[in-house]
């Protein structure tokens, strides 16, 4: 496991809780807009031993009361269930952040008791998802495994879309309203340039364009919301 960042505290990451973040190294993805281009490939490195993040954690118990694990994908990393476990043992809550390929750990993680809330990440309308992904000939099927899974209700979750200029469409909106039907918790975010992102060069769309895709959305998602956008 590469333990490569962790933010100290915040108020964002985990709805209704302050939280750290804890980011692992590795990605099965290469989402072109993807900001965290440093984490994804061989390069990235652990900047922590796991001692540190305990020890880290042990003393903000009580005021810290739950851990996002994001990256990164963190279910690639073959420890991180001893880890959450570990984790859990502090007394801590758990969310998960991941892109949904590796639906036998979600699942794993979530019938073990071991997450108590995960934003999944939505790519693209499923046509348009391995462009989306950066990866080619993506077995969709995956990615539908665990967004049918979450939206059994084993326990509370969001997706959640980047919209980007370039990759997206209309189209893809309609799809993901008609795949995600009656979702609880759907988040539209705008993509932001930043010197981090894997391939420079793309865009944001605009405040009207973004109101047409959650109206899209609306027909099958009646709480899909704006999130970040003024
Ligand atoms: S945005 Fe894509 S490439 Fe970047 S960490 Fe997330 S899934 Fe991986």
């Amino acid at each position: 496991m590469k333990l490569c960042g962790l933010q100290k505290t915040t108020l964002l990451d985990f709805p209704g809780h302050v939280a750290a973040t804890i980011f692992l190294g590795g990605c099965n993805f290469r989402c072109p807009f993807c900001h965290n281009s440093g984490l994804i490939g061989s390069e990235a490195k652990s900047q922590f031993s796991e001692e540190e993040i305990l020890s880290f954690l042990r003393k903000r118990k009580g005021i810290l009361e739950g851990v996002c694990i994001t990256g990164g994908e963190p279910t690639l990393s073959e420890d991180l269930e001893p880890f959450i476990r570990k984790i859990r043992e502090l007394g801590y809550l758990i969310k998960l952040d991941t892109n949904g390929y590796r639906p036998e750990v979600l699942k794993s993680l979530v019938l073990n008791g071991l997450v108590d809330y995960v934003a999944m990440d939505i790519k693209a309308g499923r046509e348009n998802y391995s462009r989306a992904a950066g990866v080619e000939n993506i077995k969709i099927k995956d990615i539908e495994e665990s967004a049918a899974f979450l939206l059994g209700g084993a326990l509370p979750f969001e997706f959640r879309t980047t919209a980007v200029k370039g990759i997206h469409s209309l189209r893809d909106f309609v799809d993901m309203g008609e795949w995600l039907a009656g979702c609880p918790h759907y988040y539209l975010q705008n993509y932001l340039d930043s010197d981090q992102v894997l391939c420079p060069g793309y865009q944001p769309f605009s405040r009207e364009e973004l109101d047409s895709f959650l109206n899209v959305l609306k027909l099958h998602i009646p709480n899909a919301m704006l999130r970040g956008v003024d």
